[in-house]
């Protein structure tokens, strides 16, 4: 694998999103505390972006309504404009296209580039230009954060280190130095569960991390992940792996009178059993597992869990119902849940999952693939569900007419 000796790629990432962009449209709102929020006069929802003089006074993103007001008394509230907010994705993008090319948008707000040989001696300065054209071009109220570096996952985290409004270069002529004073929950991909379990296995901090040898990283991740995260972290060119198949998701809008979280929560539950059962048929595990809502009103709940590259339905289906104990706390009072959807990504081959030495789970986890390979085989001969895990109530009529397909990434607006 190649190592760049030089800067080759650009990380760019919005700050405070959709609170810049209701700043940059209502000017009352300029240089207060804003927070945004997907319901309005709601009582139990929570912030789900702000502005960075909210951020000054420790309100934070997804933070309760309650506590933010505690920490920021003056905060305003304004309500999620999802369109708004797609709008000023476009147009960003269209701005930063003109002096640059866009290699992937990640989400909404985040985005990156391949910086061109010409430019690679001066990477600062492209992102002065970057900078200067939205301030001209859209307005000097939208900030943004770069990172630059040998690859992608450095130079995220050159951004997320240089924010707000940063312009951070890690030149691999001062890696690995630089990562030495972050810490492990700093890399991109490791959660709270992550770093439990690197910290069974000894591994504290960035040093310990950069001093594990590739396939143990493998081991530790249970797959692929970890080994290219050793690369990555190392300053390597890794490139995406082939993709093949990216996810397996179901979606469903919900009759009128199954709107509330008990019905969602059924159906959740019964896609996710298909998506998984489609997923074994073609022989991948998941990595990663997304639940989404979409409200009454626009807004939308969105949770995801890792899972520790599996594919029986016991496995995701505890993962959905830690989901559901944090959708419960996101949803306003009497929500109306209009459309419902579950992902399974991360795919790895079933035929490639290792040892999971860390949950030491191997043998139960051989049992309930034991117990959903006989499920599937009855399921199979009788052309319908007769066993499940758990239950499995359709709503009358099934889901006809409401069918929705996920074969692609969800639209950015179905996370909020
Ligand atoms: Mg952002």
């Amino acid at each position: 694998m190649r190592r760049p000796t030089e800067i080759e790629r650009l990380y760019l990432d919005f700050d405070g999103f959709f609170a810049s962009v209701e700043q940059q449209v209502h000017p009352h709102l300029r240089g207060k505390p804003v927070g945004v929020v997907p319901f309005k006069d709601a009582v139990h929802t929570c912030v789900i972006a702000c502005s960075r003089e909210a951020k000054l006074h420790g309100v934070k993103n997804v933070m309760n309504i309650e506590e933010a007001r505690e920490r920021c008394p003056d905060i305003i509230l304004v309500r999620q404009s999802p369109d708004l907010y797609r709008r000023a994705h476009n147009t960003l993008l269209s701005e930063i296209s003109a002096v640059i090319p866009i290699d992937a948008v990640k989400s909404i707000d985040e985005l990156t580039c391949r910086v061109s040989p010409a430019e690679r001696g001066d990477p600062r300065a492209l992102g002065l230009r970057l900078k200067k054209r939205i301030a001209d071009n859209i307005g000097p109220f939208i900030f943004c954060s770069i990172g630059y570096a040998a690859n992608r996952q450095l130079a995220k985290m050159a951004c997320k280190a240089g924010k707000p409004n940063g312009n951070m270069v890690w030149h691999p002529n001062d890696m690995p130095g630089l990562l030495l004073n972050l810490t492990l929950r700093d890399i991109p991909g490791i959660g709270e569960r992550m770093e439990q379990r690197l910290l069974r296995f000894g591994i504290a901090t960035m040093a310990d991390l950069l001093a594990t040898q590739p396939k143990h990283m493998r081991k530790l991740w249970g797959n692929v992940t970890g080994e290219r995260l050793w690369y990555a972290l190392h300053g390597y060119d890794v490139q995406a792996p082939p993709s093949g198949r990216g996810m397996y998701g179901h979606g469903r809008v919900l009759p009128p009178d199954h709107r509330t979280p008990e019905h969602a929560k059924a159906a959740s539950r019964l896609l996710l059993v298909k998506a998984a059962r489609r997923m074994r048929r073609d022989g991948w595990n998941a990595g990663r597992v997304w639940l989404w809502l979409e409200l009454m009103g626009d807004a939308s709940v969105y949770r995801d869990a890792w899972l520790p590259a599996v594919h029986d339905d016991q496995a995701v289906l505890s993962a959905l119902e830690r989901m559901w104990d944090g959708v419960r706390l996101a949803l306003p009072r009497r929500p109306k849940i209009m459309r419902i959807g579950v992902t399974l990504l991360d795919l790895t081959r079933a035929s490639e999952r290792q040892l999971d030495i860390l949950l030491n789970d191997d043998k139960q986890r051989r049992r309930w693939e034991d117990t959903t390979a006989a499920i599937d085989t009855l399921n199979r001969k009788h052309g319908r569900t007769l066993v499940s895990i758990g239950p499995w109530t359709p709503p009358p009529g099934g889901y006809a007419g409401g069918k929705i397909s996920y074969t692609r990434i969800p639209r950015a607006e179905d996370f909020w």
